[in-house]
Formats: C-alpha cells, structure tokens, sequence
C-alpha cells in the first residue's frame, strides 16, 4: 500500500506527512506537489513564494519518501483566461486545473484505488470539508490525519517543525494564514488582500495588472472581492480596492475603521472542493 500526501507547502500539509511517517514509516510514502507557476518561468510574483519552495523542499526532505512534482504548465491567470472565466470563492477554475485535476490524473494514471490511500492536510476545525473531499476522492480512500488527536494548531505545527530545523513559511510572518499562491488568492477577503497590499505592494500591483488584462479579455469586468457596507453588498476590482485604501490614508482616516480587515476569507486549493460547482465548471 501507497501512502499519498497532497503536499502544498503549507505546515498543515506538512504535518500531515509527518504523522503518516511516524505511522507507516518512509518507504512508501510519496509526497505529491501541485505546482501553480509554469516551469521554466521564474517571474516573481507568478505563482508559489519563492520561500514555499524552500518549505516544501526542506520539509519533504524531513517527512522522507519520494517528493513528485507535477505542473500543468501554466499559472492561475492563465485557467481564467483559458475558463474565460474570473475565479471566486465559490467558482475555482485555478485549483480545478492546476491541483485537484493534476493530481487526480496523477493517481490515476500510477495507481488503482485499492493500492493507495490519500492524505489530505485539512484539521481538526475543517470537519466539513472532510466530509465533501471523501465523496470528491472515490473510489479513492482519503484520510485526514491532523485530525485526529492530539489536535494541533497552526502555530503548535510551526513549532514542531521549528524544532527539528525546518523554520515556518515566511508568509506566515508577514500576516497570511496560508502559503499558498505567494499570498495572493481568488478566495480571499479584504483582509488578506491588505496584507499583501502592505506587506508585498509589487506583488499586489502585478496581480492587479493580470486582473485588469482579464478583464479586458473576457470583455466585462466581473471582481471577486466582497464588501459590504450598510447592508449592501458590492464586489470591487483589485485596482479599486487599492484606491479605497490609498483615499482612506490620504485623509489620515483608521482603515480599520472602514474595512472589515478581519474578513480573511477561505483559502483551500484541496480543503474546498464542492461537486456541484466542480460539475458546473467542467461542463
Ligand atoms: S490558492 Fe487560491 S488562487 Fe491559488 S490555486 Fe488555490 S484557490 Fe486558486
């Protein structure tokens, strides 16, 4: 029996290979990684952080067996304009394309059902997305390992892999709950998208740009970004968003007093997988 692990470069995912390891030992255990950066192009800003790679290298190296690298060749901007369609929170042609049928393709063509079991990195607070990736994955069996006990926290498993060398992805330092997609993400909220305003301006500006060029591809501008103000819901652009925050500091005003800088939103390439919308997207 194969021990697959979806790793993305986050800790969760790490620390789920590292309780398959101390459970069924290194020798069949096979590390998969979905990349969202072409090969062979070394934007900056395109894709993984730069220091994921060093995560998901140094952390495989940790868990033991063999690390597969699988890429469809193109990044997340690409699936839109290919989907002529703006990715959202509940529409994801990005993780659609470039992870969940990667690695499906992946397993599939290397492996029948009954010879591997899959490991996915969602915990103990993720229970509902357990449920959804169980039916997503058959005949396929996906197991859950952070969730089951001891339950950890985000920060207790940047410890523990502290604690053996392998120091945390750097975005978590600089404020962003996933390493995932260098800090940017279709699914996002306003708070995240702060961050990566504040914390990374040129990261931020680029993926405003690929926004703008989207648009103008698809012909309408169609946002994901959800704001609500006295009751009412509105959806803005990249590029507007900016402009709100840039007017709000022009006037010396708190921005938190004016956006929710709490609406972190929900990041999970593999954790959010919903069949109805996958049906819909792949119709
Ligand atoms: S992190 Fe977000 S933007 Fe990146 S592939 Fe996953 S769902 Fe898409």
């Amino acid at each position: 029996m194969k021990h697959i692990v979806f790793n993305s470069a986050g800790i969760g995912s790490w620390a789920t290979g590292m309780r398959v390891a101390e459970k069924y030992g290194t020798d069949n255990i096979i590390q998969l990684f979905t990349d969202t950066k072409k090969l062979n192009d070394n934007h900056p800003h395109r894709g993984e952080d730069d220091d994921a790679y060093r995560f998901l290298r140094e952390g495989a190296a940790l868990i033991g067996g063999n690390l597969e690298w699988v890429s469809a060749g193109k990044d997340i901007w690409r699936t839109f304009e290919d989907s002529r369609y703006m990715g959202n929170s509940r529409v994801d042609p990005c993780s659609r394309i470039l992870k969940r049928e990667m690695a499906r393709k992946w397993i599939e063509d290397h492996f029948k059902p009954e010879e591997v079991t899959l490991y996915i990195g969602i915990d103990w607070t993720e229970a509902h997305r357990a449920v959804k990736n169980k039916r997503f994955w058959e005949p396929y069996n996906v197991e859950f390992p952070m969730m089951d006990a001891p339950y950890m926290t985000k920060e207790e498993m940047c410890q523990w892999s502290e604690s053996l060398g392998l120091k945390r992805p750097r975005l978590y330092d600089l404020g962003f709950a996933h390493n995932n997609c260098g800090g940017f993400c279709v699914k996002a909220g306003l708070g995240q998208f702060y961050t990566l305003l504040k914390t990374m301006p040129e990261r931020y500006a680029y993926h405003e740009q690929k926004q703008e060029e989207l648009f103008a591809v698809l012909g309408k501008r169609v946002p994901f970004l959800r704001q609500t103000i006295n009751g009412k819901l509105r959806y803005l652009s990249l590029k507007e968003y900016r402009e709100q925050i840039e007017e709000i500091e022009r006037k010396n005003e708190d921005v938190a007093c004016q956006i929710d800088l709490f609406d972190i939103g929900g990041c999970g390439c593999f954790g959010d997988v919903d069949d109805i919308v996958e049906k819909v997207i792949t119709a």
